[in-house]
């Protein structure tokens, strides 16, 4: 048995970072382990007083120094960045792993390193962006050259969930300062010791005082909610739940504030019978339990061709019956805990809710036992139902943990009818070797991103993002410098 992941003790007490010191506040609240439920760390809550001193030195800062750093200045900024998360490469993961409770190699390989990726990433694209020049001779003989000219938004929010921290914040994060705005940023209160740690890296970097500022807190009624209601803030990127994006537009309409969302989804996988089975099987049980399915892109309804539905079903229940549970650290573990037992307690509803709705249990539902200290955090068993009517919850709403439910079916058109009978839109898969299937289903897929053999590769210069429910805007690539920019047009009479 490998021991629990403990923080750092220099990441004990988590503060504020705003204006370019760090900040300890009056109020505290419990950073609890998932592994174990104990103690991780005490966390200055952000109030009001404190999102506003951020916001205001935000603003100063745009205006100073930053506000005439050139994109070069700024791209060599966010390179060093990457270079100190490089240098504290094992902070960050065990910072990551006590958070959230998931295998030590997944945060290696995944979270820190599209950390670094993302800064280093949007370093390069906005050094390479450009704007557009017109050449024009009027009806009257005038000769005009219009020019395009990238400006930043200003005050940026910064909002994100607990499922991927780090990864997030950074994806927001270095698009936003890359095109010179300034950011206020918001982690989840489950996993704010990352954050501390980004902060940390920004100040080593030496950014200058109010560019990057972070709150930790909560949502609706605390630091969340004060930023998205602040006058000050002039753009605001969240990415969490549907409900929750709906607050913040509200919030942000008031005063006319840019927004992006990135929410919720239920997304399908479809397995056609011509598929590479065990390439299929493989790749679904990726796409449903990643994470322990705490990922928006997790496939949590899958449809399989009639004709090897039976036998999909069985190699599912087999390889997900493999998957190791356990320590973070341990060699071979696929599957950590869940984020929180508050938030097993929703999944395992869902689960009894599924069985009340008619579901056929594959596999899991329940919570494994261990004898060790496991058994006061929150992991749970990968979980498989069958049987559902496509118009049960189960089948409806986001579960967001490690389910889902496979379904058989017999026609392109009817899948795809069913597939797209959702309310969000946010990621489909197709398995098949038919390459022309495999594109008329993709066009087809009423999402913003459809995998064909494979889930979660990504090309940090595509577009991210939903439809429906799955939220507004794009970002990635060029997106995200044009959603973190705002244009002007010079027109100019020569
Ligand atoms: P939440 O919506 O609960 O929270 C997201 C963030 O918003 C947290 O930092 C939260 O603070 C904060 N928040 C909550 N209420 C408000 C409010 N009224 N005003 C301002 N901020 C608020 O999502 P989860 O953290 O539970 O994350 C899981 C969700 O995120 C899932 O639905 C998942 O699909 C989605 N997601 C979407 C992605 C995408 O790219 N489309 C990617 C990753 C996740 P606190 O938690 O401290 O209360």
């Amino acid at each position: 048995m490998t021991e629990p992941h403990v923080l750092p003790a220099s990441l004990a007490t988590l503060r504020n970072y705003v204006d370019g010191a760090f900040v300890a506040t009056g109020r505290t609240f419990d950073n609890l382990s998932p592994l174990t439920g104990r103690l991780l760390a005490k966390v200055h809550e952000a109030d009001p007083a404190l999102v506003d001193r951020a916001v205001q030195a935000a603003r100063r800062a745009l205006e100073g120094p930053w506000g005439r750093t050139s994109v070069d200045q700024r791209a060599a900024m966010l390179h060093r960045v990457a270079d100190v998360i490089e240098r504290r490469f094992d902070e960050f993961v065990a910072a990551e792993v006590a958070d959230t409770g998931r295998p030590v190699q997944q945060a290696r390989t995944l979270d820190v390193a599209r950390a670094i990726a993302n800064l280093r990433t949007f370093a390069d694209l906005g050094r390479a962006a450009h704007g557009e020049h017109f050449e024009t001779r009027t009806a009257a003989g005038d000769e005009l050259m219009n020019y395009t000219l990238r400006k930043p938004l200003g005050v940026v929010a910064s909002i994100s969930p607990w499922n991927l921290p780090i990864l997030s914040m950074t994806w927001k994060a270095a698009p936003a300062l890359i095109c010179g705005n300034t950011l206020v940023v918001k982690p989840s209160e489950e996993t704010p010791s990352s954050a501390t740690l980004l902060a940390e890296a920004f100040d080593e970097a030496g950014i200058p005082p109010g560019v990057f500022n972070l709150v930790h807190g909560f949502g609706a009624g605390s630091a969340g909610e004060a930023m998205t209601r602040h006058p000050g803030v002039d753009a605001i990127t969240f990415t969490g739940e549907s409900r929750t994006g709906t607050a913040v537009m509200k919030a942000a309409a008031e005063d006319l504030k840019e927004v992006s969302l990135e929410l919720g989804g239920k997304n399908a996988a479809i397995v056609f019978a011509d598929c590479d089975f065990d390439a299929a099987v493989e790749g679904v049980v990726r796409s449903s339990f990643a994470n322990a399915g705490q990922v928006c892109l997790c496939s949590e309804r899958v449809y399989v061709e009639r004709p090897i539905f039976e036998r999909f079903v069985a190699a599912m229940k087999a390889r997900t019956e493999a998957l190791k549970i356990g320590w973070p650290g341990e060699p071979g573990v696929d599957m950590g805990s869940l984020i929180s037992r508050k938030h097993r307690e929703k999944v395992l509803a869902y689960c009894r809710l599924a069985l009340a709705e008619g579901a056929t249990l594959v596999t899991g539902g329940a919570v494994p036992q261990f004898g060790d200290a496991r058994d006061d955090g929150a992991f749970m068993q990968p979980t498989i139902w069958t049987g559902l009517p496509d118009s049960a919850r189960c089948v409806r709403e986001e579960v967001f943990g490690p389910v889902c439910h496979i379904a058989p079916f017999d026609t392109e058109d009817e899948v795809l009818r069913r597939a797209n009978d959702t309310d969000y839109g946010l990621a489909g898969v197709v398995w098949t070797r038919d390459l022309a299937r495999a594109h008329r289903v993709a066009r087809r897929f009423d999402t913003g991103i459809v995998w064909v053999n494979t889930w979660y590769l990504r090309d940090l210069r595509t577009p991210f993002g939903g439809t429906g429910r799955s939220g507004l805007g794009r970002e990635g690539g060029r997106w995200s410098l044009d959603f973190y920019s705002t244009t002007s047009n010079i027109c100019v009479k020569l």
